[in-house]
């Protein structure tokens, strides 16, 4: 079995004075959490607030985005060498709200995987359909076209530094998590289609669920054989809840 992993992504939320509540009220909940990874996503303004709030803690820290780009004129984008610089371990890539909002494409979504990488980063790759994909069948062709083009640009052995994590676009904020089979089967294809490729690293591929985790629902997501652990949004903003949920991984 995979060590757990759990990411909470705060999106756009928080001021200075909130960040420090959540991280004191926080760190008490997530004591002697031996064996799984946690790790922080805030927006970009306060990463140097978070990395010296958890500078003394086990918790990691991570960007919710990165440039594909190493450096230059490109106004209001974020390098991975800066993330980097600034104390990240980890930067998503290709989050539904970027892909959906944000135009990012798959092609886009693997530069920045790749920069992610060059940077020294874990970049989680997350992948995930809509619900009309999903109702015309196409939930695992989506999944599989998303991975293909980091596979192609990457290749197995660079895309098992990353992490994955499936988050259906119909769960993500809405309140509507998917079931524990549901995400399984959609898991379990994934490593499938990487173990195709390489089955060692396949094995050992850290793949998250994301989608409304929450502290009620966690422990039965997290005990599906393939799931490694979550990416976590709103329910992060929550010290209780995000504790119950790390502590759920545990188990
Ligand atoms: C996310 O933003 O990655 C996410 C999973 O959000 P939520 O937990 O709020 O559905």
């Amino acid at each position: 079995m995979n060590e757990k992993i759990v990411i909470a992504n705060w999106k756009m939320h928080g001021t200075r004075v909130s960040n420090h509540k959540l991280i004191n009220d926080l760190l008490p909940a997530l004591q002697g959490m031996d064996g799984v990874k946690v790790a922080i996503c805030p927006p970009m303004p306060y990463l140097a607030q978070l990395a010296d709030l958890l500078g003394d803690t086990t918790i990691a820290l991570g960007a919710q985005n990165i440039s594909e780009r190493a450096q230059g004129a490109f106004t209001g984008e974020v390098s991975g060498q800066m993330l980097a610089d600034l104390g990240c371990g980890y930067a998503l890539v290709g989050h539904s709200e970027r892909r959906s909002l944000y135009g990012e494409t798959d092609a886009q979504v693997a530069m920045k995987f790749e920069a992610a990488l060059r940077a020294g980063l874990i970049p989680v790759l997350c992948l995930g359909e809509t619900i009309y994909q999903r109702r015309a069948g196409n939930t695992n062709a989506v999944i599989g076209s998303q991975l293909k083009a980091v596979l192609e640009q990457v290749g197995i052995e660079q895309l098992a530094k990353g992490v994955i994590a499936y988050e259906p676009v119909w769960a993500i904020g809405t309140g509507e998590t998917a079931s524990p089979e549901q995400a399984q089967a959609v898991h379990q294809h994934i490593r499938h289609s990487l173990a195709a490729k390489n089955p060692r690293l396949a094995a050992r591929m850290p793949l998250l669920y994301g989608g409304s985790v929450k502290a009620e629902n966690a422990a039965q997501l997290f005990a599906q054989k393939d799931i490694d652990g979550g990416l976590i949004g709103g329910a992060s903003l929550d010290a209780d809840a995000f504790g119950t949920i790390c502590q759920a991984a545990r188990i």
